[in-house]
């Protein structure tokens, strides 16, 4: 059997740490080549001690004494910086990497893997937000497969096997509602971080976890799907299905649909990524229907989660326009978390932000990373 190497980037995270659970329960399929996160060195270390990797990377410098301290007696490289990140994923050991980085900070690394021909499991869905186009171009101009991680992509990709010659009519991603589903404007007035982080369905980090209570993350992942299925912006819909059963669907030109279900647990996203085209018997938790008797549907409000619809309009008006969407709410999340600004008042900065930064309809990747930083400080000054 074929050992495949893989790079985990953003391991001590959640879909990192879910990533190496996957790993763990196939150990003669896998080979952890490289581990990489932002600033938890303790897991970091932890990790490099159980799966020997060639190399880590903590791109918190202050941190790099330590992890080197820790790893002094073994044979894995400590790399330290954002820079190193590029530098890893090049390893000729790798056949795939699984990038699980958190925002825009994925989107080099993921550049980089792709021009080194490296096979790509995509959880960092802000790469295909903030320079979509130009990542599936370059995707295919190396021959790299794009496997979605995320758990809707996952099951839309799934659909489409056997697929490959009958054209997508439209696509229904699945969204669960989050904590605030129902509310009005009013309520979500006063709602404050410690309600927002508790998601009815998932686990997840921090940063996903308010974007699902802001429809930020649906906003986010009709991007993501538009390009990873090549599709227009009418051809992909959000549905709300607060029970997180049914995770996408395909409808074909004949009217007939496809959906993928299963309990909500990324682990099996992440093992179709990584196992990909074959499906390994695992012994995850099977779903029961009789658990599950209403299976319901639900249109999603737009006007009281104007992010949604600030993504919609993004993504129509093209060029660098999402990538401004992804910094401003970056910041603003950040800044919620920090007590900083109210729930509703990040949508204001966020349209604020994309009013501000100047159009460009053909960026460059260091457009993308002129527009991402300008769109950062002009949010930060709207804030402060
Ligand atoms: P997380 O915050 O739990 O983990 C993020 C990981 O990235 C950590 O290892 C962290 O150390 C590292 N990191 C953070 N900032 C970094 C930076 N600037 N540079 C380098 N490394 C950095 O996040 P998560 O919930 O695991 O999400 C990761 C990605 O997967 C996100 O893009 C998210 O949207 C996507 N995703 C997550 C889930 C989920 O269930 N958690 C589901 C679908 C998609
Ligand atoms: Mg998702």
């Amino acid at each position: 059997m074929n050992i495949k190497g893989i790079a985990v980037l953003g391991s001590t995270g959640s879909i990192g740490t879910q990533t190496l659970d996957v790993v763990r329960a196939f150990p003669d399929r896998f080979k952890v080549v490289v581990l990489t996160c932002g600033s938890n060195a303790e897991l970091l270390v932890a990790q490099a001690l159980e799966f020997s990797p060639k190399a880590v990377v903590i791109t918190d410098t202050a941190q790099s004494d330590f992890v080197k301290s820790k790893l002094h007696h073994t044979s894995i490289s400590v790399y330290s910086g954002m820079d190193a990140l590029e530098e890893v994923v090049q390893f000729e050991e790798i056949a795939m990497v699984l990038n699980a980085i958190v925002g825009a900070a994925g989107l080099r690394p993921t550049v980089k893997a792709i021009a080194s021909g490296k096979d790509i499991a995509l959880a960092n869905k802000e790469t295909l937000v903030v320079a979509g186009e130009l990542v599936m171009d370059l995707a295919r101009k190396y021959q790299v497969k794009m496997l979605p991680v995320d758990s809707e992509h996952s099951a839309i990709f799934q659909c489409l096997a056997g697929e490959e010659t009958n054209p997508i009519e439209k696509i229904y991603i699945t969204a669960s509602g989050g904590p605030f589903r129902g509310m009005n404007r009013s309520l979500l007035a006063t709602v404050k971080k410690e309600h927002a982080l508790k998601h009815p369905n998932w686990v997840m980090g921090a940063k996903i976890t308010i974007d699902s209570a802001s429809l930020m993350n649906k906003g986010l992942e009709v991007i993501e799907a538009k390009w990873l299925f090549d599709l227009e912006v009418d051809q992909v819909d959000v549905i709300v299905h607060p029970q997180s059963i049914v995770h996408s669907l395909v409808q074909f030109q004949d009217g007939s649909m496809k959906a993928q279900l299963g309990l909500p647990d990324m682990k099996l996203p992440i093992q179709y990524a990584l196992t990909y085209p074959n499906r390994l018997q695992n012994s995850f938790e099977r779903f029961n229907f009789l658990d599950y008797p209403q299976l319901t549907f639900e249109k999603p409000d737009l006007e009281t989660f104007k992010n949604l619809a600030l993504a919609y309009d993004s993504l129509r008006k093209k060029g660098n326009c999402a990538c401004v969407l992804n910094a401003a709410n970056e910041i603003v999340v950040d800044s919620f978390l920090k007590d900083k600004i109210s729930f509703l008042g990040m949508s204001d900065v966020i349209e604020e932000v994309l009013a501000k930064v100047n159009y460009l309809a053909r960026p460059s990747l260091d457009d993308y990373i002129e527009t991402d930083y300008m769109a950062r400080r002009i949010a930060k000054e709207i804030i402060n």
